[in-house]
């Protein structure tokens, strides 16, 4: 069976379509600029040279229709009819405390998204036009949710649950929630394997460092921690979002700057981290560029950003009590050396001892601790998309 995986953001989409039989990937692509003026469709076949095709697309549905035109083309399609398409595996960002799991989806389902609005205005919007493009162009098959925040719904009410008034919870559901969940789940599973040990034993600190980035502490095959929480911005400094700040700053630049809430949310969400410390970029490879060649700023955000990680990694061996290995993964955690580098020096008091010279290694899924380093130091390629396809061809079998 072939299973077709979609990620709808709101002016794209991302599709993969792979045979389950083998789990290879028979293509990806990405259409942008969906509802813009100059969309485009890139579509790269197994074995094929990639294929950019241009067409205004006015809304998710065109966008999803042209996808499936180019899966059936018989010059660099990769499958022969739709038939051979058994289910639709949709990434969904939030799923609110109604979904431990991957679902089926149905109008409960959708309901259910449509409620967590506003809690992913960005996201759950697109995830839901998505959704519904392509419960339109097919119809007959199965199409399953795929929620960020299900791995995480582990977490207890210490962990999950923030010191203000209790009503705010109970009326609007201000809780962590925790997001990156099918990526800490593919890499925790990943990990248990390198160490030989079953993953419902294992003690594991996960490190999501992409654009975005998060943290989750796993003990006994359940999250207890994560680091992003209500929404995204909180935790780790990340390539244009602050992580956490004192909540007082928002409401005096609020005044200060003459903000609204959404030009606050804005701010702190697209201006802020990485970007906004350092003036270069949101791009880690740029900050760390402009760091080499003496930008103070530049230096000064990297530095802000190992700090804040180190302070989770320390928090999160204290509340497994112990740790098995923590993983780096995603585009800075699985390339960049030398932040891998600075995130484990002198962290030796907790077990952790990096060797440099394994350590210089791109996308590779490696083992780079000494032989003496009481926790394993992993660098695992995330797989949101296997994750997605797995789950999908399972719920509809
Ligand atoms: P992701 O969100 O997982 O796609 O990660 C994207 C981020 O990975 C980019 O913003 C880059 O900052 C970062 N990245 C990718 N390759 C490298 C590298 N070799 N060194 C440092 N950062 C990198």
């Amino acid at each position: 069976m072939k299973v077709l995986v979609v990620n709808a953001g709101s002016s794209s989409i991302k599709y993969q379509v792979m045979d389950m039989t083998n789990e290879s990937v028979l293509a990806v692509g990405l259409v942008d600029r969906v509802g813009i003026p100059g969309s485009t469709l890139e579509h790269k076949p197994l074995g094929k040279d990639e294929v950019v095709i241009k067409k205004d697309l006015p809304d998710h549905t065109a966008g999803m229709e042209l996808v499936l035109e180019v899966l059936v083309n018989p010059e660099y399609g990769c499958i022969a009819s739709m038939d051979e398409i058994g289910a639709v595996g949709h990434r969904v960002v939030h799923g609110g405390e109604a979904f431990a799991e991957s679902v089926v989806i149905d109008d409960h389902v959708k309901k259910v998204i449509r409620d967590c609005f506003d809690m992913a205005p960005l996201h759950n919007p697109p995830n839901l036009m998505g959704i519904e493009a392509c419960q339109r162009l097919m119809p007959n098959v199965k199409h399953v949710a795929v929620f960020d925040t299900a791995f995480h719904q582990t977490m207890e009410a210490p962990h999950y649950m923030y010191a203000i008034p209790y009503e705010a919870y109970e009326k609007y559901g201000i809780r962590r929630y925790g997001f990156h969940g099918t990526s800490h789940f593919y890499v925790a599973h990943q990990a248990a394997e390198m160490l030989g040990k079953p993953y419902e034993e294992c003690k594991i600190i996960t490190l999501h460092l992409g654009n975005g980035a998060s943290m989750a502490a796993i003990k006994d095959g359940k999250v207890i921690e994560t680091s992003m929480g209500f929404t995204p911005l909180e935790g780790l400094v990340m390539g244009t979002r602050s992580g956490d700040i004192d909540p007082a700053i928002v409401f005096t630049l609020m005044d200060k700057y003459g903000m609204d809430s959404q030009e606050a949310n804005n701010y702190f969400n697209k201006k802020a981290g990485m970007l906004g410390l350092s003036g270069v970029s949101n791009d880690l490879r740029d900050v760390l560029e402009a760091a080499a060649s003496g930008n103070e700023r530049a230096q000064i955000a990297l530095d802000v950003y190992y700090k804040n990680i180190k302070g989770y990694i320390g928090k999160y061996v204290a509340y497994l009590n112990g740790c098995d290995c923590i993983i780096f993964t995603a585009g800075v955690g699985e390339n960049a050396i030398d932040v891998r580098s600075n995130i484990c020096k002198d962290m030796d008091a907790l077990g952790i001892i990096m060797d440099e010279e394994k350590n210089n290694v791109r996308g590779k899924k490696v083992d780079v601790a000494t032989p003496e380093s009481q926790v394993r130091i992993f660098i695992i390629p995330t797989n949101e998309e296997l994750v997605i396809a797995r789950d999908t061809y399972r719920l509809s079998n």
